[in-house]
C-alpha cells in the first residue's frame, strides 16, 4: 500500500510566506519517498493569501484549497482541514515557517517505526519575547495540576497523526477546541521529536495576547472541572472556622454576658465572602456558558471555497 501523507495548514494572512512554506516543504519532504498532498485552510485572511493558495494549487497537483467563510480561529481551520483530509497519516503545522518542515521527516520515519502520534517538541523558539516564554511554562504547569490529561511543555500543535489517530480526533465534536489536549486525550503510541523553533519568517503573530488567554481558558475549562470542585473545599474551608467563631461568640454572651465587638471585621469578612460567592458562580457561568454553545450544535465552520475533488 503506498503512503499518503496529508499535511494540513491554517493560514490567516499570510500571503508572504506561502510559496516560501511550500518550496522548503517540497525540498525537505520530497526525498522521503511518500505520496504527499498539503491542504491548506485559508481562515477568512483579509490579504492576499488565498489568491497566493489559489496559484499554488494550480501548480501543483498535490495542493488542496479550502477556504473559511470568515476568521474562525486557528483551532477551528485545523480542525476543518483534518475534516476533509485522508491519508494514511496527517500532519498539521503552521504556514509561518516556526514548525520547521525539516522536522516532518523525522516524524515520517517516527511513524513508520509504528507510532500513531508524533509529536515535535518546541525546545526553544528564537526571539520569543520574556512574557511569552514565562505564560507559556506557568500555563503548562498549571494545566497539567489541574487536568487529568498530561500535556507536554512544548508540544503544540505541530504534530502526526497515523490513520486511526486522525480518525479518533475527526470523532471528538466538540466546539471549544484544544486540540493539544485532545491530542493527548485519545492515547495511542505516541513519539516525540525535538525541534527549535526559528523565528517568524514573515509577517507578524496572529495569536494576540486575547487569543492566547482565550486558548489557555479552553484549555481549563474543557479539560478540567477542577475550578468548579474548588468552591466545594473552599467553602468548607470558610465554614468551617465561621461555624466554630459562631459558637465561641454565642458562649462568651451566655457565660459572661459579654458582646464581641467588630463591625469593621464583620464588612471584611463580607466582603471577601460575597467576592469569593461571586467569583465561583462567575466560573460555574464559564461551564453552562460551554454547555449553552455545545447545545446549540452549531456547525464549527463553512466553507466559502472548496476544492471540487476531495482528499480522497
Ligand atoms: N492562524 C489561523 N487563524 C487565526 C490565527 C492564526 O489560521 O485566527 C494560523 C496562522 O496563519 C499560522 C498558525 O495559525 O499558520 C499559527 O499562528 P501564529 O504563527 O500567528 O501564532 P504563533 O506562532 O505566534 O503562536
Ligand atoms: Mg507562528
Amino acid at each position: 500500500m503506498t503512503e499518503r501523507l496529508a499535511i494540513v495548514v491554517p493560514c490567516c494572512n499570510e500571503a508572504a510566506v506561502v510559496d516560501r512554506f511550500y518550496d522548503e516543504l517540497a525540498r525537505e519532504v520530497g526525498p522521503t519517498g511518500v505520496d504527499w498532498s498539503v491542504c491548506f485552510v485559508d481562515d477568512g485572511s483579509t490579504d492576499a493569501t488565498l489568491e497566493r493558495l489559489n496559484a499554488l494549487a494550480r501548480a501543483h497537483a498535490n495542493v488542496r484549497v479550502y477556504s473559511l467563510s470568515r476568521n474562525f480561529g486557528h483551532q477551528i481551520a485545523l480542525s476543518a482541514g483534518l475534516d476533509v483530509t485522508l491519508g494514511s497519516a496527517v500532519v498539521m503545522m503552521d504556514a509561518d515557517l516556526q514548525h520547521s518542515p525539516s522536522v516532518v521527516p523525522a516524524m515520517i520515519a517516527e511513524w513508520r517505526r509504528g507510532h500513531d502520534v508524533v509529536s515535535a517538541v518546541r525546545q526553544d523558539t528564537e526571539g520569543a519575547s520574556w512574557f511569552k516564554r514565562a505564560t507559556a511554562d506557568a500555563f503548562y504547569r498549571l494545566i497539567n495540576r489541574l487536568g487529568e490529561t498530561e500535556i507536554v511543555p512544548g508540544a503544540a500543535d505541530f504534530c502526526l497523526l497515523s490513520a486511526r489517530a486522525h480518525a479518533a480526533l475527526c470523532a471528538m465534536p466538540e466546539r471549544h477546541r484544544f486540540l493539544r489536549g485532545m491530542v493527548s486525550w485519545i492515547g495511542f503510541d505516541r513519539a516525540y521529536v525535538p525541534f527549535q523553533a526559528p523565528r517568524r519568517s514573515a509577517g507578524e503573530s496572529k495569536y494576540t495576547t486575547i487569543k492566547m488567554v482565550g486558548l489557555a481558558l479552553d484549555a481549563v475549562f474543557s479539560f478540567s472541572a477542577a475550578p468548579m470542585r474548588l468552591a466545594t473545599r473552599l467553602g468548607m474551608a470558610l465554614f468551617v472556622p465561621g461555624l466554630l467563631y459562631f459558637g465561641y461568640i454565642i458562649t462568651r454572651y451566655v457565660t459572661m454576658n459579654d458582646f464581641v465587638r467588630g463591625w469593621g471585621s464583620l464588612i471584611c469578612t463580607l466582603m471577601i465572602i460575597g467576592g469569593i460567592q461571586l467569583m465561583f458562580i462567575g466560573i460555574i457561568g464559564e461551564y453552562l456558558a460551554r454547555i449553552f454553545e455545545e447545545s446549540k450544535r452549531r456547525p464549527l465552520y463553512f466553507f466559502k471555497q472548496a476544492p471540487d475533488d476531495r482528499d480522497a
